[in-house]
């Protein structure tokens, strides 16, 4: 198994529910090294060039508005399959969905309002890591 990269996002919420430093301390827990970390107030433009693959969607406009809503905390993390195993920290996409003592179960509440985000595949995680932070080689 490869050591890999991929991006994670403390969204508004969990910022503004003061669940940032539980979520990170989850991460360092499970092993991953956090290799770039910065709070930032994403702008619209930023948020919907990061969401560019949902443009189409129904509930696009909606979770743009979201992103910028308040402070995220973006994050590159590296681990062996770092993809697949922050994805299955993060859990289910809807927080009622999401298996027991996982980050969305814990701290999501609702499809929208769910807490993180992570990079889907290596194609993904390359252009997402890149977006945030273009100093990383
Ligand atoms: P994931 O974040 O699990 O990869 P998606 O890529 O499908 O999920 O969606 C991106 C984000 O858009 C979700 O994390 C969530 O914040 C929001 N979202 C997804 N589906 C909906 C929906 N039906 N209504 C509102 N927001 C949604
Ligand atoms: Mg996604």
């Amino acid at each position: 198994m490869a050591i890999e990269r991929t991006l994670a996002i403390i969204k508004p919420d969990a910022t503004r529910a003061k669940n940032a430093g539980k979520i990170i301390d989850m991460i360092e827990a499970h092993g991953f090294t956090i290799v770039g970390m910065k709070k930032m107030q994403l702008t619209r433009e930023q948020a919907e060039q990061f969401y560019a693959v949902h443009k189409a969607r129904p509930f696009f406009g909606e979770l743009t508005e979201f992103m910028v809503s308040g402070p995220v905390i973006v994050m590159a993390l590296e681990k062996e399959n770092a993809i697949a195993q922050w994805r299955k920290l993060m859990g289910e996409t809807n927080p009622a969905n999401a298996a027991t003592g996982t980050i969305r179960k814990l701290f999501g509440t609702s499809i929208g309002d769910n807490a993180v985000h992570g990079s889907d595949s290596p194609e993904t995680a390359k252009f997402e890591v890149s977006f945030f932070f273009p100093e990383l080689k």
